[in-house]
C-alpha cells in the first residue's frame, strides 16, 4: 500500500542511501557476521556522507532533517538485513541523550565527532543482574570532589567493543528513596582509566552486532561528563526510550516486509506434488494474512512516525507498537521457516537467520511484558 509521510525530498534520499548501501554496506555484512562487529571504516564512510547526522542539528555538522530520514536509514539497513552497522543506535538513541541533555559545552566536544562517524556512541543501561528493573542498578557513581568514581559493571552492551563514548546509568545517590531518584547518567569515554571491555557476547542471532560486557573499576570521570542533573536519569531515560522503540517498530516491519518477499520468491520456484509450493492453498492464505498484517503494523508505525515528527507524545502507542510488531516479526519468520521446509532451517537461506534475529526483539528496548505493563497503567489498571 503507497504510503503517505515521505515527501519528494524523503524519496530522494532514499534513493542515495539506498545506492550508498549498496555499494558501501552490502559488500560488507556476511564479513561483519562472521566476525561479530562492523568496522570503523564504514562508519566513518557513513559519517562523511553525511548519514549519520541527517536528523540532527546543522551548527553541530548534521543536516536538519527530521526523523523520517533516519526512518528510512532504519528501514533500508533492514531491507539489506545489515544489523551489524547499528546507526540509529548511534543516530538515534544515544545522540538525542546529548542533544537534549547535554551542555552546550558537551555538545560542541561530543556531537561534531559522532555525526562524522569518528566518535562512536552506546548506552550502558543493563547489568548482570539487572535489566527491566532498572531502578535497581547497582553500578555507583561516587562524587570525588571534581570527579565521579564509577564501579560496576554493565552487561548486552551494543557497540561495547567498537564504542568511544558511553551514556552510564549509574546510582549517585545509592541511598535515594525512592530509589530511581538516585540515578544520572554519565558520559564515559572508552579510554578512560579504569574503564574495562569485557567479553563480545556470542549470540543466537543479529551475529554481526557487538553485544558486550563493560566493566568500571574506579574510573574516575569528571564532574563536567554528567549529563543534565544529578537525580534525574531515570526521567531522562524514560522520555528517550520513547524514540529507541520506535525505532524497534519501523525495523521490525522494514523486516518483515523482507522476509516475506524472500518467503514468496521461494514458494513460487519450490516445487511439490508436481506444482509450485504457491499454489497450495495453505500457503496462499498464511502469506495473505502476514502480509495484511504488515500493512496493519505499517499504517501504526507510519502514524506514530507523524506523531513523533509533529513532537507529540506517543508513549502508549510506541509501547503498543513495539510489542505488536515484534511479535508479528517472530510469527511471521517462524511461518517462513516453515513454508520454505528443511530449507528454512539452513544457514544458507537468510530466512533461518531472520528467524533467529526476530528473538530478540521482544526483549531489548523494554520487554514486550515491560510494554504491556505501560498501556495496562495507562488504562488505568494499577
Ligand atoms: C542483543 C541485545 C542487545 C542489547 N543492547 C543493550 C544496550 O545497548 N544497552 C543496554 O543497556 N542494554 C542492552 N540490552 C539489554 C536489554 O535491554 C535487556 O536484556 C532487557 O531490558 C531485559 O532485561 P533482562 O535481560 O535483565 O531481563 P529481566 O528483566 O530479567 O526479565 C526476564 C523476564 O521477566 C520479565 N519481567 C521482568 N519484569 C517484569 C514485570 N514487572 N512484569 C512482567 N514480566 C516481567 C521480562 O519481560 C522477561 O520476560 C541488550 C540485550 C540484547 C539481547
Amino acid at each position: 500500500m503507497k504510503r503517505d509521510l515521505f515527501s519528494d525530498e524523503h524519496e530522494l534520499f532514499r534513493d542515495q542511501f539506498r545506492r550508498f548501501a549498496e555499494k558501501e554496506i552490502e559488500p560488507k555484512i556476511a564479513g561483519w557476521n562472521a566476525r561479530g562487529m562492523s568496522d570503523r571504516e564504514t562508519w566513518k564512510r557513513c559519517g562523511e556522507a553525511g548519514f549519520l547526522g541527517a536528523n540532527q542539528p546543522e551548527e553541530y555538522g548534521g543536516s536538519g532533517g527530521d526523523f523520517l530520514y533516519d526512518a528510512i536509514i532504519m528501514e533500508e539497513l533492514a531491507r539489506i538485513r545489515a544489523h551489524a552497522l547499528m546507526i540509529s543506535l548511534h543516530s538515534d538513541i544515544c545522540l538525542p541523550y546529548i542533544l537534549a541533555y547535554g551542555s552546550e559545552e558537551q555538545k560542541k566536544r561530543f556531537l561534531p565527532g559522532a555525526i562524522a562517524g569518528e566518535i562512536l556512541t552506546g548506552i550502558a543501561m543493563t547489568e548482570p543482574g539487572t535489566g527491566s528493573d532498572l531502578a535497581a542498578v547497582q553500578t555507583r557513581a561516587i562524587r570525588n570532589g571534581d570527579h565521579y568514581v564509577i564501579n560496576g559493571s554493565k552487561t548486552f552492551i551494543s557497540n561495547g567493543q567498537i564504542g568511544d563514548l558511553f551514556i552510564v546509568v549509574a546510582k549517585t545517590d545509592p541511598d535515594a528513596v525512592p530509589p530511581h531518584r538516585g540515578i544520572s547518567l554519565i558520559l564515559v569515554e572508552a579510554d578512560r582509566e579504569g574503564f574495562v571491555r569485557g567479553r563480545r557476547l556470542p549470540k543466537i542471532g543479529l551475529k554481526g552486532q557487538d553485544t558486550s560486557e563493560l566493566f568500571f573499576e574506579n574510573c574516575r570521570v569528571p564532574v563536567s561528563n554528567l549529563l543534565g542533573k544529578e537525580g534525574q536519569g531515570f526521567g531522562m531515560l524514560m522520555e528517550k526510550l520513547q524514540q529507541e522503540r520506535l525505532c524497534i517498530g519501523v525495523a521490525s516491519i522494514a523486516s518483515c516486509r523482507r522476509s516475506l518477499e524472500d518467503t514468496i520468491a521461494y514458494v513460487k520456484e519450490r516445487k511439490a506434488f508436481g506444482q509450485p509450493v504457491a499454489h497450495f492453498q495453505n500457503t496462499q492464505f498464511k502469506l495473505a494474512e502476514l502480509a495484511t498484517e504488515i500493512e496493519v503494523g505499517q499504517a501504526f508505525v507510519d502514524k506514530l512516525l507523524v506523531q513523533h515528527v509533529r513532537g507529540e507524545s506517543i508513549v502508549t502507542g510506541v509501547s503498543m507498537a513495539k510489542w505488536w510488531t515484534t511479535e508479528l516479526q517472530k510469527r511471521l519468520t517462524s511461518t517462513c521457516v516453515q513454508l520454505h521446509g528443511g530449507y528454512g532451517f539452513m544457514e544458507e537461506y537468510p530466512i533461518s537467520m531472520d528467524y533467529a534475529d526476530a528473538a530478540v526483539q521482544s526483549i531489548y528496548a523494554g520487554t514486550n511484558e515491560i510494554m504491556k505493563r505501560i498501556i495496562a497503567k495507562d488504562m488505568g489498571l494499577g
